[in-house]
């Protein structure tokens, strides 16, 4: 079968390889649809502390499939199953599971190998995180799910009240994601970001104000002029993953206000902050990372609903062989997420 290898940043090789073997506990899915994800893109350019431990590595992982085959002791899938696999599972024994934060694991299994003509599922993340498809959702919208997820877990810990102003600074795929989200959960919404393409994407998506960040200077003052009479935002979102950014974020919001730091930065960076925002304006910073089962089952029945507009996020279909057209063009911000199908013909 043909399969994504990195072998360093910067180096991927589309190979023959065989179709991989299963153990008793494992599924082997067909990948039907496979997405680009900004975080694939900051990987292949930089590598992953977290997600690719060592070279080379199967890569990508957001997808979807039929299974083709399950392990002797797999219960409640077959072959022919339209299913839709998480990245990844908490193992449910460490401290951190223990106390609720399955999401902070600290012997997270994850998932890498989704631009493959097949996957292997690992046992836990087929008992924990497998999902069965609805046969009236796509596989390039089921294959949303796990982005989704992670801008659930943000939406659901900014404990929103109709007619907040949320403030989304980063317009690429995540940040329109929020944008989309945050709208759907009754916010106003001021989505901040670059490309032109992208804000006229954020409107489409429910953007009640964007503000192009490659035209304005003072982005602060931008967004707190459209909220609260010039207070500020009552929650502010960063989604770019860069440590000015996040500094810039935190002076957008108001009084007693929410500030999710959601984008990750490259390791080892640190940022600065007025300490009086945080003692007199009283205001509350939250890192947000991952998600946990429940979400990405909420995410799943969210597409299932039809409430979440797919169609503005996934810009074209490609053939595995165009992988890295893909993420040049993702990094040109011509389009949003490309499905690669393996299968393309
Ligand atoms: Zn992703
Ligand atoms: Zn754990």
């Amino acid at each position: 079968m043909k399969c994504a290898m990195l072998y360093a940043p910067g180096r991927l090789e589309i190979e023959e390889v065989e179709i991989p073997n299963i153990k008793k506990g494992e599924v082997l899915v067909k990948v039907r649809a496979a997405l680009t994800c900004g975080t694939d893109i900051k990987t292949y350019m930089r590598g992953h502390p977290v997600l690719i431990k060592k070279y080379p590595s199967p890569f990508g992982h957001e997808f979807s499939g039929v299974i083709s085959k399950v392990g002797t002791d797999v219960k409640g899938f077959f072959p022919g199953m339209r299913v839709v696999a998480a990245n990844s599972a908490p193992c449910g024994q460490c401290y951190f599971c223990k106390k609720g934060y399955v999401n902070l694991c600290e012997d997270l299994r994850l998932l890498n190998g989704a631009y493959a003509k097949y996957i292997v599922v690992p046992e836990r993340i087929v008992n924990k995180n497998l999902l069965e498809i609805p046969d009236y959702i796509s596989f390039k919208d089921a294959a949303l799910s796990e982005p989704l997820a992670c801008c659930l877990n943000a939406v659901e810990q900014s404990d929103i009240s109709s007619n907040d102003t949320v403030a989304v600074i980063g317009s690429g795929p995540i940040g329109l994601f929020l944008t989309h989200l945050y709208h759907l959960s009754g916010a106003k919404v001021i989505a901040c970001g670059k490309g032109k393409q992208r804000l006229e994407l954020a409107k489409i998506l429910g953007a009640d104000f964007t503000i192009n960040a490659d035209e304005i200077e003072d982005e602060i003052g931008a967004v707190k002029s459209l909220s609260n009479y010039g207070r500020g935002a009552d929650v502010v979102v960063e989604a770019v993953g860069k440590p000015d950014i996040w500094e810039m974020s935190v002076k957008m919001a108001r009084r007693g206000g929410l500030v999710i730091l959601f984008g990750g930065c490259p390791s080892g960076t640190s940022f600065s902050i007025d300490t009086s925002l945080i003692h007199y304006e009283q205001i509350t910073i939250k890192g947000i990372f991952h998600y946990t089962p429940q979400l990405f089952k909420r995410a799943l029945d969210l597409i299932a609903s039809g409430k979440i507009n797919t169609k503005a996020f996934i810009s074209g279909r490609l053939p595995l062989e165009k992988l890295e057209e893909a993420f040049s063009l993702v990094k040109q911000k011509k389009g949003v997420k490309y499905f690669i199908d393996p299968f393309y013909q």
